[in-house]
């Protein structure tokens, strides 16, 4: 933890102030240390140079369970794509590279912190990502030698942050919880007035075929076995997508007459996105689908509900991939 972070936490309990004692630093970032409140007197570890504000053992199961399959797939799917970026700006479109430039910015579930990595490189100010899983390690070790990246272990829904933020954002997170509505107002809850929001989450629309199929397999099944069995027996379904995104869909899409045809074929806006992708990329698609316990697809106009429900302004809901919703609005001024 650098020092700086201090100036944006408070504690998620009472939203005291927080006192820091260092018990061992290396240059500027702090290793292991507490943060006591002022105000409850909560005391908050620092272990391994991140500030533990929830741990695993004291939330409810169902995070738990979608935490630590997360956790594991991130701490072992740790290949850097070139792609990322460019993947990452589809998901918070309009928001653009300039975009982050000054800004102080929070990442809602941040995983191995590729994206809160991608902001930082893209002149934020500074970017706190939060996770509750032991991808906050993995997270922590990629962004350590970054000065304005801070990592946090916390609880989506008790966020140890003031309304501090220019700019949050959460993608592919917020549709795991076992409350997505309520993680998202919690997140909203820390932008300053004025400032802006950006979620991304899967679409009830076009992936009936997911909820009717897939997740009666992924709740009864896949995610509950272990998951080193889940990752070789998810080898089968990914195969399936490899071939078919290397044999079929990417190559009729790259020409004028084959993407005319592409167009009829089963979920080819998707699949046309990620044929450019390498095996364990996909890979990891697969296994994301099969292993949380808890997933929701949202219908276009439950999730301009939550839009409204917190009063955001000039707000741009768009159909990403034609199977997932991007939302990006401004938290109204004061
Ligand atoms: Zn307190």
């Amino acid at each position: 933890m650098k020092e700086r972070l201090l100036t944006y936490l408070v504690c998620p309990f009472c939203a005291g102030k927080l006192s820091l004692t260092v018990e061992n630093a290396q240059n500027e970032e702090i290793i292991e240390g507490e943060l006591r409140c002022v105000e409850c007197n909560r005391r908050f570890v620092i272990t391994r140079g991140i500030p533990r504000f929830a741990d695993l053992d004291s939330v409810e199961s169902d995070k738990k369970a979608t935490a630590e399959g997360f956790g594991w797939q991130w701490k072992h799917f740790t290949q850097e794509d070139a792609r990322y970026g460019e993947q990452f700006l589809g998901w918070i479109d309009p928001v653009t590279p300039d975009f982050f430039r000054g800004k102080v910015v929070l990442e809602g579930g941040c995983g191995k912190g590729r994206h809160t990595q991608l902001a930082a490189t893209w002149g934020a100010h500074d970017v706190v990502g939060i996770d509750l899983s032991e991808a906050v390690e993995t997270a922590f070790s990629a962004t350590r030698d970054l000065p304005n990246v801070h990592i946090v272990q916390a609880d989506i829904f008790q966020l140890p942050f003031a309304r501090v933020f220019d700019y949050a954002f959460s993608v592919g997170v917020l549709h795991h919880l076992p409350d997505p509505k309520r993680g998202f107002e919690s997140l909203a809850s820390k932008v300053k007035p004025g400032g802006h929001l950006s979620a991304w989450v899967y679409g009830a629309e076009n992936n009936e075929w997911i909820t009717s199929f897939v997740n009666p397999v992924r709740e009864k099944l896949t995610s509950k076995i272990d998951q080193r069995a889940l990752l070789q027996l998810s080898k089968i379904p990914a195969s399936c997508l490899y071939l078919a995104t290397k044999l079929l869909y990417g190559p009729l899409n790259r020409s004028k007459q084959g993407s005319a045809i592409a167009n009829h074929l089963f979920y080819n806006d998707y699949l046309k996105s990620i044929a450019p992708f390498g095996w364990r990329e996909q890979h990891t698609i697969v296994f994301d689908h099969l292993v949380a316990p808890t997933a929701f697809y949202l219908a276009r106009d439950e999730f301009e509900v939550w839009w409204k429900d917190i009063q955001a302004q000039a707000v741009v809901i768009t159909w990403h991939n034609k199977n997932s919703w991007r939302g990006f609005g401004q938290i109204p001024p004061e």
